[in-house]
């Protein structure tokens, strides 16, 4: 029987009622196991409703409640680890590892969404003019929404409600359509950690939920992690209907490799960032410059452990890669290997042939790997968001910087070297938001904030951190005046006030 998903709203599962679903694929056998409901506007109401009912009591409510309820959830997350990553392997396909390694980098989120006391403190100047005191602090929005990805089912939820929740506001969640089940469950965890009813909502759907919650009027803040297109759409449109709004979209991130970097460490990073998830990460390198010498003997390292990759299904523990999201998206990957040598790359590893034996109908492709890569071929142009590493040589550092920084995507991007001064001008010449010296994949942790620059982030936030903190709520400054008894009346000044 098909299990169906169904929205979470006001604390309880609620049925869809739109006459909308979508199905829900297992990676590695291409089966439809699961019906997710599409919700109406009108669903989507009910869960701003729910959420702008619970507001003036979670938001009124004490920092001391808030947290209780932030740290016995991490408990219950930390103890269903291992269930969520097995839902996220069910239904992305990533292996179970690294499933286990997203909940990990979530639960780091929750960690500092149970410390918000200590950010949400606020500033404090005493007499700053005659008996007058200055007080900055912060308040919630209200509703706020948050629409994600298929790629982090739970991770990248987490990079959110956490932090919005705790510093008070209530919270709507659109996930993913293609991985649904996750959001569900951390959703009855939040109530089973004692979440008031309402404070967080899941809807699913597909455009329609989402227009409806850039359109409410309720909803006072959307933050968006998914592809650029739909990031661009998703900052035009909330801004134009005034709200606040993070949207971070897709990446092409590069590692340069200068010549005097360690081979092997190089070649472990590249192939670890490059085909760790099968390429579905936003952070993933795809792009590796070579820089000098370098390029012949790289390509021949990363090659040599490429080919040694496992591939199978992400719940049999002797798999490192598992399938991707769907056929269309694999059949999308591989039409940019079968296109790479018109456009003059040199095909070393060509994947899109693998297959799994006894899963004959998942969505298989195993790693390509294509070197010599111009700049205008589309391997390199667009962002694949599968396991294709493009290699392009470069002779110096000034003209793999060029390379790096022409690119209109700015989220990761790494060097490799054993010189201190190249990797210090690098971090501060690169144009992207995350930059790795001698780490690939340079994911900050919680209490650092995550964000790209150019077209992989639309907004002045990024998203956890700091950023998260302030963009989930607003400043109020308010000036004191205590007078004391003995003073003489201020008497009337029309003259704009002057502290002295
Ligand atoms: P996507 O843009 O297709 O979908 C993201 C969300 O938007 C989903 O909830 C989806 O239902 C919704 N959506 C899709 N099309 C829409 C439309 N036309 N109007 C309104 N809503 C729409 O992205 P995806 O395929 O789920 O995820 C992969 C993309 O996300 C990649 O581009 C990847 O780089 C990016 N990503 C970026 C980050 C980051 O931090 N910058 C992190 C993870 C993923």
């Amino acid at each position: 029987m098909t299990k169906i998903v169904n929205h979470w709203i006001g604390g309880r599962t609620v049925e869809g009622t739109s006459g909308r679903s979508g199905p829900v694929t297992d990676p590695a056998t291409g089966e439809v196991t699961t019906e997710v409901a599409f919700a109406s506007a009108g669903e989507v109401d009910a869960a701003v409703a729910a959420a702008k009912a619970a507001f003036p009591a979670w938001g009124g409510s004490s920092l001391a409640r808030r947290t209780s309820v932030l740290f016995r959830f991490r408990a219950l997350l930390d103890a269903h680890r291992d269930e969520i990553a097995a839902l996220i392997t069910a239904e992305h396909g990533k292996v179970h590892s690294d499933a286990l390694g997203e909940v990990a980098r979530g639960l780091e989120v929750v960690d500092l969404a149970c410390g918000i006391s200590v950010q949400l403190k606020g500033e404090v100047s005493t007499e700053v003019a005659g008996r007058v005191d200055v007080a900055s602090i912060r308040q919630p929005l209200g509703v706020v929404a948050g629409i994600t990805p298929f790629n982090f089912p739970a991770m990248v939820p987490m990079w959110m409600f956490p932090l919005a929740i705790a510093c008070g506001n209530t919270f709507v969640l659109k996930p993913s359509e293609k991985d649904p089940s996750a959001a569900n469950r951390i959703a009855e965890l939040l109530g089973e950690a004692g979440l008031p009813d309402g404070v967080l909502n899941v809807v699913h759907g597909d455009r329609t939920a989402v227009d409806r919650l850039l359109d409410h009027p309720d909803v006072r803040a959307v933050s968006f992690v998914g592809s650029t297109p739909v990031a661009r759409h998703i900052h035009t449109t909330a801004a134009a209907r005034g709200k606040r709004v993070q949207a971070l979209g897709g990446a092409k991130n590069h590692m340069l490799v200068l010549p005097d970097a360690d081979p092997d460490a190089a070649a472990d990073a590249a192939v670890s960032a490059a085909y760790g998830s099968a390429g579905e990460r936003c952070m993933a390198v795809s792009v590796v410059v070579a820089v000098g010498s370098v390029g012949d003997d790289l390509v021949e390292r990363i090659r040599e452990r490429a080919e040694k990759i496992v591939i199978g299904p992400g719940d049999d523990p002797a798999s490192e890669m598992g399938p991707l999201i769907t056929r269309a998206h694999r059949d999308r990957v591989a039409s940019y290997v079968a296109g790479a040598a018109a456009e003059g790359c040199e095909v070393v590893l060509d994947g899109t042939g693998h297959t799994v034996e006894g899963h004959e109908g998942g969505h298989w492709i195993g790693v390509s790997l294509l070197d010599r890569v111009p700049t205008t071929a589309s391997a390199y142009r667009d962002e694949i968001f599968g396991p294709v590493l493009c290699v392009l040589r470069a002779e110096t550092y000034e003209e793999g910087l060029a390379l790096i920084n022409a690119s209109p995507y700015g989220n990761g991007a790494a060097v490799f070297t054993r010189d201190g001064g190249a990797a210090r001008r690098f971090q501060l010449e690169v144009e992207a938001g995350m930059v790795g010296v001698n780490v690939p994949i340079p994911v900050p942790v919680g209490y650092h904030s995550f964000g790209g620059w150019k077209d992989s982030l639309f907004g002045a936030h990024h998203v956890y951190g700091n950023d998260g903190t302030h963009f989930y709520t607003r400043g109020k400054v308010v000036t004191t005046r205590w007078p004391d008894p003995a003073d003489a009346p201020a008497g009337v000044d029309l003259g704009f006030p002057r502290n002295h």
